[in-house]
C-alpha cells in the first residue's frame, strides 16, 4: 500500500470545524430509532447536492426510514466505505443536565445525544466531502448512513444489497466510537423468543392442566447450563468478557399462585465470540424444546412451545492480513494493535458481504447511551487527521 503524505495543518483545522458545525446541525434532528430519520437524510442530501454530488436513498418498508448511499469519485470497484448508523438511543427517563437536541460546548467538550454514538463520524465523513470532490480520486469513496442500528441493525442490510448493485467496494471502515483505535472484531448477537403454552386449571388439580411455567423453567434450566459451560469451556482471551454470553433478560408467566399458568413467555440474549458458532452452542437448547413440544402435546391439549428469532446480527471476525486494518493503521498514524470490543455492530454484515472491515471512530463507548452524552473535542481532531490522511490517500 502507498505511503500516505502528512497533510498540510489547514486540511486537518478545516475538517475538524467543519465536522463541528455539521455536528451542530445533525444532533438538533431527534433521530432516535422509534421516530423518522428523513429529515436528517434530507439535510444530507441538500449538503451533498452543493458539491455536486447526488445520494441515493434506500427507504424501509413503510417510507419512514431510509438509509443513505452516496458515492465521490465515480462508481468503480475497490471502494472504500465510511458507514455509520444515523438513528441514537431514546433520552426519556434520563437525568439530562443539557439540552439532548443541541450541541453545547463546554470544557473541551461536546455534549448531546449522538456526540459519541455517532454522529460525530457522520460528521467528520460529510466535512472530508469538500476535499474529496475537487479532485479526481483513485477510488471511490462511498458515504453509507444507516438506519434503526440501535434496535437490531435492521436497516443495514438493504443498505449492503443495493450499494452492491452498485459496484464492489474493497474496505469498509465502521465509525463506531473507539476512540479511533481499530477494531477488528465483535461479537454476534441472538435473540430469542420462547412462547411456551400451557393448560390452565385449579392448583389443586395439577393432572388436568399443565403449568406453562414449569415447562419453561426446564428449557431455561438448559440455557443456564449453556452459558456456564461457555464461560468454562470455549475462552477467547481477546474479548472482555472471555467468552460467549446467554442470559434470560425477560420472564412473563402466569395469573395467580393457584392457577396453572396458561402461558409463559421468556427472552434471551445470546453474544458469541466470533469463533464460536451459535448452532453448536445452542443444540441442547434445541433438544430441550423438542422435549417441552412433546411433553406438552401428551400432557394437554392445546399445549405447544414456539421459538421465534428476534435479532440476529453477525461477529465481526480478525481478518488475517485484512486490506481495512491495514489501511486504518496507515490513516490512524499509530501502530496500536487493532483490539475487540464486546458490543454488537453493523461491522459483520458488511464483511459477511466480503469487504475488508474495521470498526474506527471518534470518541467513547462508556459515554454512549448515556445522559449528558459527550465527546472530547480532542477526539473530532483525531478524527479529522485520519480523515485528511484519507484524502491524502485516494486523491490522484
Ligand atoms: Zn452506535
Amino acid at each position: 500500500m502507498a505511503e500516505i503524505q502528512v497533510p498540510p495543518a489547514e486540511i486537518i483545522d478545516r475538517i475538524a470545524a467543519d465536522t463541528i458545525a455539521i455536528l451542530d446541525r445533525l444532533i438538533a434532528f431527534d433521530t432516535t430509532s422509534s421516530e423518522s430519520n428523513l429529515a436528517l437524510i434530507a439535510h444530507v442530501e441538500t449538503y451533498l447536492a452543493g458539491f455536486g454530488i447526488e445520494a441515493r436513498r434506500v427507504a424501509d418498508d413503510h417510507g419512514g426510514k431510509a438509509n443513505l448511499i452516496a458515492t465521490i469519485g465515480g462508481a468503480g470497484n475497490g471502494g472504500i466505505v465510511l458507514s455509520g448508523h444515523t438513528d441514537v438511543v431514546p433520552v426519556t427517563d434520563q437525568p439530562w443536565t443539557m439540552p439532548p437536541f443541541a450541541l453545547t460546548r463546554r470544557d473541551g467538550r461536546l455534549y448531546g445525544r449522538g456526540t459519541s454514538d455517532m454522529k460525530s463520524f457522520l460528521a467528520l465523513a460529510l466535512a472530508t466531502v469538500p476535499h474529496l470532490a475537487e479532485r479526481r480520486l483513485r477510488r471511490p469513496i462511498h458515504l453509507a448512513f444507516s438506519y434503526d442500528e440501535e434496535v437490531g441493525c435492521l436497516g443495514v442490510g438493504d443498505l449492503i444489497g443495493e450499494l452492491l448493485q452498485q459496484c464492489t467496494p474493497a474496505v469498509a471502515i465502521i465509525g463506531e466510537p473507539t476512540n479511533m483505535k481499530i477494531v477488528d472484531s465483535h461479537k454476534s448477537i441472538h435473540l430469542y423468543e420462547v412462547v411456551v403454552t400451557g393448560v390452565e386449571a385449579h392448583s389443586s388439580l395439577s393432572h388436568e392442566g399443565v403449568s406453562a411455567n414449569m415447562i419453561a423453567v426446564e428449557v431455561m434450566h438448559v440455557l443456564t447450563r449453556i452459558a456456564e459451560a461457555e464461560e468454562r469451556l470455549h475462552r477467547n482471551p481477546r474479548f472482555d468478557p472471555a467468552w460467549s454470553t446467554l442470559t434470560i433478560g425477560v420472564i412473563q408467566g402466569g395469573t395467580a399462585p393457584n392457577i396453572l399458568a396458561r402461558e409463559c413467555r421468556f427472552a434471551f440474549d445470546l453474544r458469541t465470540v466470533p469463533d464460536r458458532d451459535v448452532d453448536t452452542i445452542l443444540a441442547p437448547f434445541w433438544t430441550a424444546v423438542e422435549k417441552a413440544r412433546t411433553d406438552l402435546a401428551r400432557r394437554a391439549q392445546g399445549g405447544d412451545i414456539s421459538v421465534r428469532r428476534l435479532a440476529a446480527v453477525p461477529a465481526l471476525r480478525e481478518e488475517e492480513d485484512g486490506e481495512a486494518r491495514t489501511l486504518c493503521t496507515m490513516l490512524s498514524g499509530t501502530n496500536a494493535p487493532s483490539t475487540t470490543v464486546s458490543y454488537g455492530a453493523e461491522a459483520g454484515y458488511f464483511q459477511q458481504a466480503g469487504l475488508s472491515t474495521v470498526i474506527c471512530g471518534p470518541g467513547s463507548i462508556e459515554q454512549a447511551h448515556r445522559p449528558d452524552e459527550y465527546i472530547e473535542i480532542s477526539q473530532i481532531e483525531a478524527g479529522a487527521r485520519f480523515m485528511a490522511r484519507l484524502v491524502a490517500f485516494v486523491r490522484d
